[in-house]
């Protein structure tokens, strides 16, 4: 017998940020308002699904069709200045502070041995290849404080120390002592530890 609600909240809950009774919590409050709540969803769902994609140089979210987001497309951005982040939605959170006027670089994933992930599953490669085509000439690491984003860091900045000598490597000041993340940052916070960033030895 179908139960279509609780496939719903089985497909919310792969959802980050949701837990099985947020999920449904959420699939109630959307069955409670009926169609009005749920035809805007189902469109939108559909709207994503079929007209976005990544952007191929830096992975932002992007409209199909194109090649480069609007932010690698901009000629007043500074593209000799690279952030790197571990996901997209940091991108978002730090175009949201207004703090950098560079372009980015999201990995995907970082590399984790307890996950399975390797350099291949992320874009690092791709990473040491934009900072050796000889555009780039400081590479921001605005990667999370906590232990897997530290390693990842010291990891890509020996690999970019081979791949590209002459770029400089940096990473964010947060300020704080240990566990800051992109996304969980407010706007003042983000601008603080870009204007502050400092060189890695
Ligand atoms: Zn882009």
């Amino acid at each position: 017998m179908p139960d279509p609600f609780s496939d719903l909240a089985q497909e919310l809950a792969r959802l980050p940020g949701f837990g099985r009774r947020s999920a449904e919590r959420a699939a109630l409050a959307l069955v409670g308002r009926g169609a009005a709540a749920i035809t805007p969803l189902v469109e939108a769902l559909v709207a994503a699904r079929d007209g976005l994609d990544s952007c191929r140089r830096c992975g932002a979210v992007m409209p199909r069709g194109g090649e480069l987001c609007r932010i690698c497309s901009d000629p007043g951005r500074d593209a000799g200045l690279v952030l790197v982040v571990e996901d997209p939605g940091d991108i978002l959170a730090i175009e949201r502070s207004g703090a950098f006027r560079g372009q980015y670089h999201a990995l995907r994933a970082l590399v984790s041995p307890q996950a399975g992930t390797s350099a291949a599953d992320t874009t690092i490669p791709a990473l040491e290849s934009r900072a050796a085509s000889g555009a780039v000439r400081e590479i921001v690491l605005a990667l999370p404080t906590d232990v897997e984003g530290d390693a990842n860091a010291a990891y890509i900045r020996e690999r970019l120390r081979k791949a590209a000598p002459s770029v400089r490597v940096s990473r964010l000041a947060w300020g704080l002592p240990a566990d800051s993340a992109v996304r969980y940052s407010d706007p003042l916070t983000l601008r603080r530890a870009i204007a502050g960033r400092q060189t890695t030895d």
